[in-house]
């Protein structure tokens, strides 16, 4: 609790949930710390908690429960936010996020969907006024970070315009919403500044950006400047970091951003790697999902992009299972995965989601089958990532440094190929055989000799940094 009547009011918070919602946290935090509160990571220190929830899949939803009755619990005084509280009711009968919240845990003292900073700072004003004289001057101008200081998450807009049969996100978090393209570049100005070495696009659907506002002209340092997707990201090319994209569906425009890909080297620049949820190979399985893109011959597609980007990277993840899929619809994805040399690839067995339409779908399979299947898809894809990984021995690579390892002595790291939390790493150590000492700080790039790679990570040298820590 705060020391004394004149000292600030303290807010504690929890944040659970995808990059999005880390993104959401983010905003509150920079509006509480623009208006003068403190932030504590301790219940105990907290004149109230703020818990940020994630109500995606029935794990998640259950802790989100968890957290919020530790946050009661342990400090009494609770505000919810987040997906948990703006799902909706599974069926006529069912109970909505925000009702079970309140059922469960009847003494919170606000609930609040996704996406709602404004409703958020209100419920906090009206339990704990902010203070008088609000410490504006301290906020950094790129606001409050919960990544490491060099990797930075890039919200470009909320919601999606898609109805996929298995995913409850847009009714949680309504249709596409982008932001003008002249305020995601301040932000992202405002990110390098501050020291991010990488920016990492996300929103629920990247290469849709801009739809909604019809490409609507905004300014951007004084210029007019579409805010569309390939618009975007030559604007975020210029900036002196690499842009990673996540969450692109293959749609023909994605090909306008290639240029870019296969000219980015060094420090900078659009990096050669697409973050494609495909979800399924199968024309039929795709329409019963109801996939954006559905209609595009993705095979086609990826070998395309390739042969004009030859070091691109391809992410993808998979549903095993889904309702109705056969044996030869499964057999599909298999096939599929060997031709098309996914680099990194997560599969899921299907599992329902309360208030998903596919849960009415006909067909469904029994768990033991889903999960059969989903071993089947990891185990067809563990040759096929080790092989593409194994291709970055021998060469020298620009590696983003994320930390240091003291009890193995080396550095990790991640190449062009590796998103945070997601994707492998690279494990550096020094050379033997120098004499030279390892200059390379945590959130610098340095070049890398690659020695060795396993399943999912690389090994190697340590040879030269390539960039210095900011002054600022
Ligand atoms: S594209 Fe589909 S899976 Fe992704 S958020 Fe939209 S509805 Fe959900």
């Amino acid at each position: 609790m705060s020391a004394s009547p004149s000292a600030p009011p303290v807010v504690g918070f929890v944040s659970l949930g995808c990059p999005k919602a880390l993104v959401d946290s983010e905003r509150i935090l920079t509006q509480l710390k623009a208006e003068g509160y403190e932030i504590s990571g301790q219940y105990e220190d907290s004149d109230l908690v703020v818990v940020n929830t994630c109500g995606f899949i029935d794990d998640a939803v259950q802790e989100s429960l968890d957290a919020i009755g530790e946050a009661l619990h342990e400090n009494g005084r609770v505000i919810v936010t987040g997906c948990l509280g703006s799902k909706p009711a599974a069926g006529a009968q069912g109970e909505t996020g925000e009702d079970l919240i309140r059922r469960l845990h009847p003494k919170v003292l606000a609930v609040t969907g996704a996406h709602a900073t404004a409703e958020v700072m209100a419920a906090i004003h009206k339990e704990l006024p902010k203070p008088h004289d609000p410490f504006i001057d301290l906020v950094p101008e790129q606001g409050i970070r919960l990544t490491p200081h060099h990797s930075a998450y890039l919200k470009v807009s909320e919601g999606c315009n898609h109805r996929c049969t298995f995913c409850i996100i847009p009714s949680m978090r309504g249709d596409l919403v982008s932001r003008p393209i002249g305020e995601v570049m301040r932000e992202a100005e405002a990110l390098v500044k501050s020291g991010a070495r990488e920016i990492l696009v996300i929103s629920q659907d990247t290469s849709a950006y801009g739809v909604d506002l019809k490409y609507r002209t905004d300014f951007v340092d004084g210029r007019p400047v579409r805010s569309r997707f390939t618009e975007l990201i030559r604007e975020l090319s210029q900036l002196d970091v690499w842009v990673r994209l996540h969450y692109v569906y293959p749609y023909p425009h994605v090909d306008e951003v290639l240029d870019l890909m296969a000219a980015q080297s060094g420090v900078r620049g659009v990096l050669p790697y697409l973050d494609i949820p495909l979800q399924h190979s199968h024309p039929e399985v795709l329409r019963r999902m109801k996939r954006p893109a559905s209609g595009e011959k993705n095979l086609e597609r990826i070998q395309a992009w390739r042969r004009a980007v030859p070091n691109l990277t391809i992410r993808s993840t998979f549903i095993a299972g889904f309702p109705g899929e056969t044996e030869s619809e499964h057999q599909h994805l298999l096939d599929f995965l060997t031709e098309a040399q996914i680099d990194r690839l997560g599969c899921f067995a299907y599992s329902p989601v309360d208030g998903a339409a596919a849960n009415d779908l006909p067909g469904a399979l029994p768990e033991e089958v889903r999960e059969a299947r989903r071993d089947a898809v990891m185990a067809h894809q563990a040759p096929i990532a080790a092989a593409r990984l194994s291709r970055w021995v021998g060469q020298r690579a620009v590696v983003l440094v994320d930390e240091l390892d003291i009890d193995e002595g080396c550095l990790i790291g991640r190449t062009t190929a590796d998103a945070p939390e997601i994707d492998g790493i690279v494990r550096i150590y020094p050379d033997p055989n120098s004499r030279h000492t390892v200059e390379a700080a945590v959130g610098e790039f340095c070049e890398v000799e690659i020695t060795q790679s396993d399943d999912y990570d690389l090994e190697g040298i340590y040879m030269k940094a390539l960039t210095q820590p900011h002054s600022n």
